[in-house]
């Protein structure tokens, strides 16, 4: 059950994709002071070397954010024209976790929150891991952050975690505002049945929080299926949602018996903030501009509600 370790994809094109909407999406909610309740149902290590063991076998950053930074940051590259302000968001967040320049550390979706959370109006951040050792790893980079009671890790299942957590406790202002990143790595089929059920439970629970959902996009059923139940759940919500795909194409150099890999991945919002749709309508053309390397490629973004 868990042969998957986020380790060998931190900072590919799945994490560029995800993490850019993620941040655009902390961005806008935190524009009103009152506090968030972030949570994060699989949250893998929560900090991974890009030099590292792991990421050198699968090297996948190189086709993410390695290579979207050479393209809109190497020194000797001239200037990007208008380069999306989400695109920039990101790679300035990416940056400031590397601050010697090299491309060493990638933080994963835990520490992109985190990075973002405000001590002045008390969010709070909560971390599902279930894999023993990454759950290890990540409780012991959180501790570094000496950070209190305003970040917890369990290691628990974060589709039952999240249940009781919804709705959050007010905010000193009184509002309940909620933040909900569902990223498994649906190494076995029933996560995309899970993750249904999950935002179904979600949204009855808390009809007006932000739900992000990952996933892929490969040739399977379920996965085919996954964007289109979301749909439906948040149109009989009557919630309003977006779907945001990015494909980076077939690997020009693989032979035919290589094995392709991910190539491709969409993030589903329910309740996106309204100035997700524009923002994504600018940066999804330029990661595919940067990103995209051959046949299948493509990009696209659709919304409702
Ligand atoms: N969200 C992370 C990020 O963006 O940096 C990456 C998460 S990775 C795609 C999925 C993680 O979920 C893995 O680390 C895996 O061990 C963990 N996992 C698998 N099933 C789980 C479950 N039911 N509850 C919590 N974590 C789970």
């Amino acid at each position: 059950m868990f042969s998957y370790r986020h380790a060998f994809h931190a900072g590919n094109h799945a994490d560029v994709l995800k993490h850019t909407t993620l941040i655009a999406t902390l961005r806008h909610l935190m524009q009103k002071e009152a506090g968030l309740t972030l949570i994060d149902t699989h949250a893998g290590a929560g900090l991974y070397r890009l030099d590292g063991d792991y990421t050198e076998t699968g090297g996948e950053a190189k086709d993410g954010v390695v290579k979207l930074m050479a393209a809109l940051r190497a020194a000797d590259q001239p200037p990007a024209k208008a380069v999306s302000p989400a695109i920039d968001d990101y790679l300035d967040l990416i940056a400031s976790f590397n601050p010697s320049g090299a491309l060493r550390v990638y933080p994963g979706s835990p520490f992109v929150m985190q990075h973002l959370m405000r001590a002045e109006s008390r969010d709070r951040l909560k971390l599902f891991e279930l894999h023993p050792t990454d759950s290890k790893t990540l409780s012991a980079n959180i501790a570094q952050l000496d950070a209190g009671r305003q970040i917890a890790v369990a290691r628990q299942d974060g589709f039952e975690g999240v249940k009781p957590l919804l709705p959050p406790p007010p905010s000193a202002t009184g509002s309940k505002r909620a933040l909900v990143l569902i990223d498994p790595s649906y190494e076995i089929k029933s996560d995309y049945a899970k993750v249904s059920a999950c935002i179904q439970e979600c949204i009855k629970r808390f009809p007006t929080g932000t739900f992000l959902v990952w996933y892929p996009v490969i040739p399977r059923p379920e996965a085919h299926d996954l964007p289109r139940r979301l749909r439906t759940l948040s149109n009989q919500a009557q919630k309003p949602w977006l779907n945001a795909t990015l494909a980076i194409g077939q690997d020009p150099t693989h032979g035919p018996d290589d094995r392709p890999g991910l190539t491709a991945s969409g993030m589903f919002v329910i309740n996106p903030p309204h100035t997700l749709k524009g923002v994504l309508q600018e940066a999804l053309p330029q990661l595919l501009t940067h990103l995209g390397r051959g046949r299948g490629k493509s990009q696209a973004l659709e919304s409702g509600g």
